[in-house]
């Protein structure tokens, strides 16, 4: 059932545990289902992203993350607001796309994609443009591995009195965030991440007060998150269209196994140390990362190509004959390559990944 590892953030590796929960059918208007493991979930999550569970509420929705990206800017913007997006890379950028295609106001702050998003640049932009009424940007760049600082930049934004929206796709459930404390109002990731769960839905966790206004507002019938979360709250987890049922309930059992883990701090301490391996075995082979320390998340690590003439597919197809599937570079001012550091994988993973490496 595991051909290799598969050292990619998203699809990730799984355990057998949460792949065997997908050997039942369920049905999608039985309680087993709606009350069973919907709400469960929904409560869970709500549980797991911040400290005041009664100010907030989770929607489940259909597709891959980016549809939760999209449904969320979709159905949250009206057309009289003005969102910035701080963009460091490819899916800052994305959020940028969507609020074109939804032909929202909005203005693309981009970094370099080698650097953390700059808080005092937003604090400055928002000084000098009071119309900004939403602010969006993406936790762990998933493009490179930063890991903008978020306390600081919502520390920002709160301050303005503007409301935050998080793509914190790669990094929910592997690097704690409070969504309380720290003010978030939107905060988006999928089942393919740090939950350990297979792809086929993301999530949305919502300010209640904020989501309670916005029914109306979507431009999108499937994507309209206020309309999916009505009949969710209407019907104890009810999904308005088909729902990845077999999906959904592998992610219930990848629940289970975060909490028999020791929850987001165990996964977190987890994800570091694979981190920490991967790259000391990596820099005494003379391999160079692409970020400074400062900047890198324990998600997903980009080195530099070591050499000149190095041909990343057969150093790509010779690792996957020994059992490790690894990612291409994503940006295009460096020539590099990634290696995720999350999933059902363990240090003793990085060591033999590390090995391998070094008899080729
Ligand atoms: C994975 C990811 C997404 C969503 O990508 P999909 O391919 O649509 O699942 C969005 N943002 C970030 C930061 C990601 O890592």
């Amino acid at each position: 059932m595991r051909p290799y590892l598969l050292l990619t953030p998203g699809p990730l590796t799984t355990t057998e545990t949460v792949k065997s929960a997908m050997m039942s059918d369920w049905c999608t208007w039985d309680k087993d289902y709606n009350e069973g493991i919907v709400e469960v979930i929904r409560r869970e999550l709500v549980g797991l992203a911040t400290s005041r569970p009664e100010e907030y509420t989770a929607v489940l929705m259909q597709g891959s993350g980016t549809f939760c990206v999209e449904a969320t800017l979709g159905s949250v913007l009206r057309p009289d607001d003005h969102l910035l997006v701080a963009a460091n890379g490819a899916y800052g950028k994305r959020m940028g796309t969507i609020a074109e295609y939804y032909k929202l106001n909005c203005h693309v702050m981009r970094f370099e994609e080698t650097e953390a998003v700059d808080p005092k640049t937003i604090d400055e932009y928002l000084t000098a443009h009071p119309e900004v009424t939403h602010v969006s940007v993406v936790h762990c760049e998933t493009t490179t591995g930063v890991l903008n600082p978020l306390a600081e930049i919502a520390a920002v934004v709160k301050r303005h009195g503007k409301v935050l929206i998080v793509d914190a796709m790669s990094s929910f459930g592997g690097v704690p965030v409070d969504m309380a404390a720290l003010g978030i109002d939107f905060m988006i990731s999928s089942a393919n991440k740090c939950i350990q769960g297979v792809p086929g839905f993301g999530f949305i966790i919502a300010r209640r007060s904020l989501l309670e206004q916005c029914k109306g507002v979507a431009r999108s019938l499937s994507l309209d998150i206020y309309d999916q979360w009505e009949t969710m709250e209407k019907g104890h987890g009810k999904w308005r269209f088909t729902s990845p049922t077999h999906v959904v309930r592998a992610f219930m059992q990848a629940l289970t196994e975060l909490k028999e883990e020791g929850g987001i701090a165990a996964r977190y301490a987890r994800y570091r140390e694979n981190h920490r391996t991967l790259v000391e075995g990596m820099r005494s082979l003379g391999y160079r990362t692409l970020l400074p320390d400062e900047w890198q998340s324990p998600v997903i690590t980009s080195f530099y190509y070591p050499t000149a003439d190095f041909d990343f597919n057969t150093f790509y197809q010779k690792l996957k004959a020994k059992g490790f599937v690894i990612y291409p570079g994503k940006i295009s001012q460096a020539d590099t390559f990634r290696i995720g550091n999350i999933g059902d994988v363990h240090p003793d993973d990085f060591r033999r990944l590390v090995d391998t490496i070094r008899e080729m």
